[in-house]
């Protein structure tokens, strides 16, 4: 069973957070092992995740596609479709049901691009929970529109002004918000990262994405696809759709963002070239220098932004269970384009860096095969950026 009962993935993972979090840690984590087990929270569970939240989602056979790349047959799981626009409310919902277990009615959480800022704030709005999202300056400035949905939706958003001013610095201050408010509030973290339980947490919440395009895939094709491709931020999608696959002969394609290169610098590929440190209180693959200082990060996609990367995806990387690797700006916004022109989705930036690498890897494959590309949203909120690049 991965992980184990510290909360290890290999060598990965575990809980370094000062001693006034440990008893909320230990505490969370007995929750969520019981919830898990009892009937009536799945059903809950299902329930929200059904009505609310939109699901099962679409398993679409991307035709034209296919057609165009050549090779095996591409299918998207359409978390572009879910309430939110994204796959991540799959996690807001788990956690906000486990909160009002906890009898913790205040929520926190940190963003970066605002999407987890949204997806928190509108469970705790359908749950009647009062909710503060920590967010960067820098990012407030650059995602002016997600802060007003936010406010929209009824949570507070707080600035960040230390450090880059971004999303790592806004979860180092909700941190903080937590060991302060630790008897009255739930930190909802946004990916498969952080201390245990959080990383196997958002994975089982996730997972619903794998599990359903499991069954989905079998009754459409017979069969198991031969791979499956999704992007890497934190790494929650991709975690979502791959664990239900693990024991499966189905190899795990994770993309990071190359940003302007490999070698500029200007990337957050955590995986192919952090080294391994402690960053939020687990042990996992960080970009860093020599000092061990963070380094800041670049990508064209603000979701795929962020110098670490979840345990369990730098386990899957040592024990070869996956392969990583990395796509560029300018590759991921071909992606971009070459969905919403022969499909006509029009993917977030995050998910456009795997249909590129898709488009590389199926004329390597054989047209009997299948590959499933985790579409974790929808563009809308990255229509601003686009702009800057497509003239018409
Ligand atoms: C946040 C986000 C990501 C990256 O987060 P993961 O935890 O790696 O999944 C990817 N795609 C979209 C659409 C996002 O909003």
């Amino acid at each position: 069973m991965i992980p184990n009962r510290k909360g290890y993935f290999g060598k990965f993972g575990g809980r370094f957070v000062p001693e006034t979090l440990m008893s909320a840690l230990q505490y969370l984590e007995k929750e969520y092992m019981s919830a898990k087990k009892e009937k009536s929270f799945r059903k809950e569970m299902e329930y929200y995740l059904k009505e609310y939240a939109g699901r099962p989602t679409p398993l679409f056979y991307a035709r034209n596609l296919t057609k165009r790349f050549g090779g095996a047959k591409i299918y998207l799981k359409r978390e572009d479709l879910l309430h939110t626009g994204a796959h991540k409310i799959n996690n807001t919902i788990g956690q906000l049901l486990l909160a009002l277990r906890m009898k913790k009615y205040r929520i926190i959480a940190e963003t970066g691009a605002g999407q987890h800022g949204v997806a928190t704030a509108t469970a705790a709005a359908l749950f009647g929970c009062k909710c503060s999202v920590y967010m960067g300056e820098e990012d407030i400035r650059r995602q002016a529109i997600n802060v007003f949905r936010m406010r929209l939706l009824g949570a507070q958003v707080i600035p960040v002004s230390s450090g880059s001013k971004t999303l790592k610095d806004a979860i180092n201050e909700t941190l903080r918000d937590w060991v302060t408010n630790i008897n009255t509030t739930h930190y909802v973290l946004g990916s498969v990262v952080g201390p245990h339980p959080y990383p196997m947490m958002v994975r089982d919440f996730q997972s619903v994405i794998g599990r359903e395009a499991r069954r989905q895939i079998i009754d459409v094709e017979g069969k198991l696809p031969r791979c499956l491709i999704a992007c890497v931020g934190g790494g929650s999608n991709s975690i979502g759709l791959f664990y239900p696959f693990y024991k499966d002969k189905v190899s795990f394609i994770g993309v990071e963002a190359g940003g302007l290169g490999l070698s500029s610098g200007s990337h957050a590929a955590s995986l192919l070239k952090g080294k391994i440190g402690i960053l939020h209180g687990s042990k996992s693959a960080v970009l860093q220098d020599n000092d061990g200082q963070i380094e800041t990060t670049h990508s064209v996609s603000a979701g795929l932004d962020y110098p670490g990367v979840g345990p369990e995806h730098t386990y899957y990387m040592n024990t070869k269970r996956a392969e990583y690797v990395a796509v560029n700006d300018r590759e991921a916004l071909s992606g971009f384009k070459m969905l919403s022109e022969m499909e006509g989705i029009i993917p977030a930036l995050e998910p456009a860096h795997a249909i590129y690498y898709a488009s590389k890897i199926a004329p390597k494959l054989s047209k009997k095969d299948s590959i499933i590309v985790c579409l974790s949203g929808r563009g809308d909120k990255d229509i601003d950026i686009v702009k800057e690049y497509f003239k018409f």
